[in-house]
């Protein structure tokens, strides 16, 4: 059995996985850490999960990491030396990666005698492109801060890609692929022959798509702009990634309350809607053309795989570009195409499994 964990500032995921027998192995989620009526730290949150195990030990832990920078583009066994390099990277992902670390410690402290490996949502992205890559800024400026694309989303966008390649029956080498992924968090990926070659999440998660609470991309003058207008850069940062996106545009980031008030005749949350597949559809375009030829455009996570009406919204009027969902098959459930049959550009939904693909990892180094 393999543990995930996917450890924030004030809460732990966990799944235990079976590599043998996906279905198996139980999940949960302790929240409120630190907070007075939860557990005090990642130590205790992770006794419970301890006991939620019934005494078993794992074979291996595997931990789920936003951001690898440049140093990680791989799976990594954790140490002393790795565990303090992910700690160094706190100013890159500010949000995120102190939770890591904790839950880190807090696991080799539990269970120590087991291999523990870092999985990083950069990684699948560390060898874009350097046109893909670069922001046009002075390059001086960008060097002493490690400006640049990184991506994110890659645990899941690697795994998709995989699952594609098996669902059309083709060799992933051979295919260019737009894989949207779209969760709270939502990013698209161009992929060519199992390599991102340009994503839409950048030096942070902020950029690219509108998000449940995130702007995705503005004029990159709007910041100071408001700092000027007397937001301190707190308020800006709490505005951009707190208070834009659904959240934002109508009040409400969960996608599904979005398309229900749509439905009802909701001004600002068929705005909202519109806006958020306005944006998809703008980044299809923009990937088609980096990719040169596309043989499939991917739909996964929460809104990728549930939201028949933001696949359609998403795609249309795209027939003349070989992309046309059909209204039937997107209607379905589970991994399936939902193209038409003489479109020439296959339309998939693919269910993501972030768990799985770490799991997978920490098996690699188990053998
Ligand atoms: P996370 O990024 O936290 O892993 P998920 O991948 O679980 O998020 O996606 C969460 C999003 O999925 C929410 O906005 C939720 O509204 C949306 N979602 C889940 N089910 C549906 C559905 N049936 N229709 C539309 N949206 C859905």
């Amino acid at each position: 059995m393999i543990l995930v964990l996917n450890s924030g500032s004030s809460s732990i995921k966990y799944r235990l996985v079976d590599p043998a027998d996906p279905g198996a192995g139980g999940k949960g989620v302790v929240e409120r850490i630190g907070e007075a009526d939860g557990p005090a730290d990642h130590t205790e949150a992770l006794r419970a999960v301890f006991e939620d195990l019934s005494g078993g030990t794992p074979d291996g832990v595997g931990h789920r990491v936003v951001h690898g920078g440049d140093r990680f583009v791989r799976p990594t066994l954790l140490d002393d030396d790795t565990v303090a390099a992910i700690r160094d990277l706190t100013p890159l992902a500010p949000l995120h990666n102190p939770g890591a670390v904790a839950g880190i410690e807090a696991a080799r402290a539990t269970f120590g005698d087991v291999p523990h490996v870092a999985v990083f949502d950069t990684a699948f992205h560390s060898d874009l492109p350097p046109v893909a890559a670069t922001y046009a800024i002075d390059r001086e400026v960008a060097a002493r801060h490690g400006i640049r694309r990184y991506g994110f989303h890659g645990i899941s966008v690697e795994y998709v890609a995989g699952r594609t390649a098996a669902l059309l029956d083709r060799p992933l080498a051979d295919l260019n692929l737009v894989v949207l992924h779209l969760g709270n968090g939502a990013s698209v990926t161009a992929v060519h022959g199992g390599r991102s070659v340009e994503t839409s999440m950048g030096f942070t998660p902020l950029e690219g798509l509108v998000m449940g609470t995130r702007c995705g991309d503005l004029d990159p003058a709007l910041p100071g702009f408001l700092e000027r207008a007397g937001l301190s850069p707190s308020e800006v940062d709490t505005l951009l990634q707190h208070r834009s996106g659904l959240a934002g545009l109508c009040g409400d980031n969960d996608m599904r309350t979005v398309e229900r008030r749509r439905a009802e005749g909701d001004e600002a949350a068929t705005l909202a809607f519109d806006v958020y597949c306005h944006r998809i559809r703008r980044y299809v375009g923009a990937y088609h053309a980096t990719l040169g030829r596309l043989d499939a455009v991917v739909f996964t996570a929460g809104i990728g795989e549930n939201s028949s009406a933001v696949r359609t919204a998403s795609l249309a009027g795209l027939e003349g570009w070989g992309i046309a969902v059909d209204p039937d098959r997107n209607d379905g459930r589970g991994a399936r195409v939902i193209s038409r049959d003489d479109a020439r550009v296959a339309v998939c939904v693919v269910p993501t499994d972030e768990e799985h693909a770490i799991a997978e990892a920490v098996t690699g180094f188990l053998a």
